[in-house]
């Protein structure tokens, strides 16, 4: 599988790893109720299709980034894009056209990654 990097390029996705689910929100640290806590810390949809997904750029720039992907092909459905302190960097040429339509799960609230600042 390859991955765009809007900093790096193309590259292979041996040099990310996995962030996981990019829906998950992280409770208000003045949360109390566990429950929350517990659906946020150990609870995911293990869904089959298209999923927004966080992807560290690991062994190249760093960045952190937001795709979506769908879970059987492999195939990335949407041009992955920046997200915390990395998101203002310069930008490549997209490799998808941005002009088509990136699915529902796109238009999902995206929160930032959890220690990307
Ligand atoms: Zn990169």
């Amino acid at each position: 599988m390859r991955i765009y990097c809007p900093i790096c390029g193309e590259r292979d996705s041996g040099e990310f790893t996995y962030g996981g689910d990019a829906t998950v929100h992280r409770p208000a640290m003045d949360e109390t109720d566990a429950e929350a806590w517990c659906q946020y810390v150990y609870n995911r949809e293990n869904r089959r299709g298209p999923m927004l997904e966080y992807w560290h750029h690991t062994q190249g720039c760093r960045a952190w980034l937001v795709l979506e992907r769908d879970t059987v092909t492999h195939k990335i459905l949407s041009q992955p894009r920046l997200v915390g302190p990395w998101a203002d960097e310069p930008k490549g040429n997209p490799p998808i056209d941005s002009g088509s339509d990136t699915g529902s799960a796109e238009r999902e609230r995206v929160s930032e990654p959890v220690g990307a600042e």
